[in-house]
């Protein structure tokens, strides 16, 4: 069993280095300004998310990630809308399918194509 160490240091790896808000590789990101990015904050729900789907397409873990964890944010609309989501300054949501990738290797199971 993967610790959440191992996650976390494979996302900072292969996700924080291509994220253009990430500033200092620990997960504070420029465009909030708050000490954890919100990646960090959901990372046992992503987890959790793509170790139990299977699919090899990436559109079951997106709506997983809607369902699950945009409900908790508080910056979802009641009609499940987002206006980070729709202006791409959400890093989770833009950098999902690439999470998803990185989890997956981690847990060493098959990548959705
Ligand atoms: S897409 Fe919006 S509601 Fe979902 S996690 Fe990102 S900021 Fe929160």
């Amino acid at each position: 069993m993967e610790s959440m160490e191992q996650y976390w240091e494979a996302i900072q790896g292969g996700v924080f280095t291509r994220c253009v808000d990430e500033q200092d590789g620990a997960g504070n990101v420029r465009l909030t300004n708050e000490a954890q990015c919100i990646i960090k904050r959901f990372l046992p729900d992503i987890i959790n998310i793509v170790n139990t789907i299977k699919s090899n397409r990436i559109e079951p873990y997106i709506d997983k990630f809607h369902r699950d964890i945009c409900s908790q944010c508080e910056s979802v609309n009641p009609d499940g809308s987002c206006e980070l989501r729709a202006r791409a300054d959400c890093c989770l949501d833009r950098y999902f399918p690439l999470i998803v990738e990185v989890i997956e290797e981690v847990s060493g199971r098959s990548l959705p194509s």
